[in-house]
């Protein structure tokens, strides 16, 4: 069994993205700029969000940060998304999801300029997506196909299953794993809510990706003798040990399922860690569109 190591995978996209902004500095250039917003005080968008921007300057891009009350007015949020769209400085958007119930999130998304659109929300991106053409992949399965790349794991011809069908995860991940590409080329099962007998096709699959938010749902009778496993999952479990009063579980029961596994991705350390690595990838691809590189 080996680990899909996020860290060091993550770290290695950053030390070349550091790499070509450094060029850039020594060009006397702009660097890429990231604006995030981020509506009310939620604790794990804080947190996304504060770990966004440290990577931002670790990585020597620019970032900048909007933040609104939890009870603003959609048309205030609207105006700061149009602000940051015709900012010329700003080179990728990202608005922190989920939105307060009051806002219309589908509406915020559609307004955000392709691209600038670095998380792949935007239905023109996921269309783009759909069809296999370049665009902004949707950082979190963006970050698994790195890491997918990374290994050099044999996905061609493979059994995958997708556990989770949204917009930001799940759906797109069985997309990409079925395009005809490397990474890709599998044969895909997207799982939900509603499928019956979930566990017969987790037990035929070579490669599973786990992204429903039920912590330690994938058990190791579910999983077949030398499978790919990766889990998506953070959820906050109450933890009296943590300083935090919490600790993060994945949607794997890693202790009983990676002795079966030839790869598994740990929570923490694996695919969080290439969810932000494959955002700042989308802004330094906004900023090469934009610049003609
Ligand atoms: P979501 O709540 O939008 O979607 C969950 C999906 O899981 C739904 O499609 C639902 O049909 C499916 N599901 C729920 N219960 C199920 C069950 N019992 N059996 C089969 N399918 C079931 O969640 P999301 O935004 O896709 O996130 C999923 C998990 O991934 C969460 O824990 C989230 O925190 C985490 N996440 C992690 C990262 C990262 O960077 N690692 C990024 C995004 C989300």
């Amino acid at each position: 069994m080996k680990i899909l190591d996020g860290k060091l995978v993550s770290q290695s996209v950053k030390d070349e993205l550091k790499k070509q902004v450094d060029a850039l500095i020594a060009r006397n250039k702009k660097v890429p700029h990231l604006a995030a917003v981020l509506v009310g005080t939620n604790g794990a968008s804080e947190t996304y969000v504060a770990s966004k921007i440290k990577n931002c300057a670790e990585t020597g891009f620019k970032s900048s940060l909007v933040r609104l009350n939890e009870d603003v007015a959609e048309s205030d949020l609207i105006e700061a998304i149009e602000k940051l769209n015709n900012d010329e400085d700003v080179d990728g958007i990202l608005v922190q999801l989920p939105l307060p119930k009051h806002i219309n999130e589908e509406k915020i998304i559609n307004l955000i300029r392709p691209d600038k659109d670095v998380d792949g929300f935007h239905p023109q991106n996921t269309g783009k997506l759909l069809l296999g053409q370049p665009t902004f992949i949707p950082a979190t399965p963006y970050g698994i196909m790195l890491m997918l790349e990374h290994y050099a794991i044999e996905t061609a011809g493979k059994h995958a299953v997708v556990i989770g069908r949204s917009n930001i995860v799940g759906r797109p991940m069985s997309i990409l794993l079925s395009l005809n590409t490397n990474p890709g080329n599998c044969t895909v099962t997207l799982c939900h809510s509603r499928t019956k007998n979930l566990d017969n096709f987790c037990r035929e699959a070579d490669i599973i990706v786990a992204a429903l938010g039920k912590p330690g749902f994938l058990t190791a009778d579910m999983v077949k003798e030398n499978a790919v496993v990766i889990d998506v999952g953070i959820t906050r479990v109450p933890d009296a040990t943590k300083k935090s009063g919490f600790s993060i579980k994945g949607d794997v029961d890693f202790n009983n399922v990676a002795p079966k596994c030839s790869y598994i991705t740990p929570v923490p350390g694996g695919v969080g860690l290439m969810t932000i690595a494959a955002l700042l990838k989308n802004t330094f691809n906004a900023y090469k569109a934009k610049h003609g590189m």
